[in-house]
């Protein structure tokens, strides 16, 4: 299942949160910071240890004292035009994304807008992108019942209405 709802994400009750982080898992703003700050200094203790990630993969640490028991720190493509592989990567996101819950044991999985803030991802473009990699990575990994796109406003959401009833 997946569902859309305007919100906090740092604030929902899943298995696992979704970051949209920068390739460094430094920290960044946006969700991000939103993240971090709500989740504590551990998580970015955690993160130190990683190494980076690459654009289009997902590393996973704890939750720190978000409700959730992982987050999902996946590292969207920065909007260059569409033509630099930006689809593959933001598929890639919530693909692994999936696999990577499912490997945890996580059963519910909240998702920001990944690449639509700083990152310049065209909302109407990513939202269709994004649902269809994650109905397609959630039938592959059927334990992983719930998907929830968690947007600030309805203006962000819309798009991604549009995706899932298409
Ligand atoms: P990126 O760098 O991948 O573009 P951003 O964090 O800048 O990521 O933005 C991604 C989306 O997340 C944007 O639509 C932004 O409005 C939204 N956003 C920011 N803070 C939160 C939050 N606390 N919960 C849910 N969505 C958020």
């Amino acid at each position: 299942m997946i569902e859309l709802v305007i919100g906090d994400i740092t604030q929902e009750e899943v298995d696992a949160i979704v970051n949209a982080a920068n390739s460094t898992l430094l920290g960044g703003g946006g969700v991000d910071g939103a993240i971090h700050r709500a989740g504590g200094p551990s998580i970015l203790a955690e993160c130190r240890d990683l190494g980076g990630c690459p654009t289009g993969e997902v590393k996973a640490t704890g939750a720190g004292r978000l409700s959730a028991k992982h987050v999902l720190h996946a590292v969207g493509p920065v909007w260059r035009g569409g033509d630099a592989g930006e689809p593959e990567q933001l598929a890639s996101c919530h693909t692994r994304a999936i696999e990577l819950a499912a490997s945890l044991g996580d059963r519910t999985v909240a998702f920001p807008a990944i690449s639509t803030g700083a990152y310049g991802y065209p909302l109407e473009l990513a939202a269709p992108v994004a649902i269809r990699a994650t109905q397609d990575a959630m039938r592959v990994h059927p334990d992983v019942e719930l998907a929830r796109f968690v947007f600030r406003d309805e203006a962000t959401l819309a798009p991604y209405r549009a995706a899932l009833g298409s």
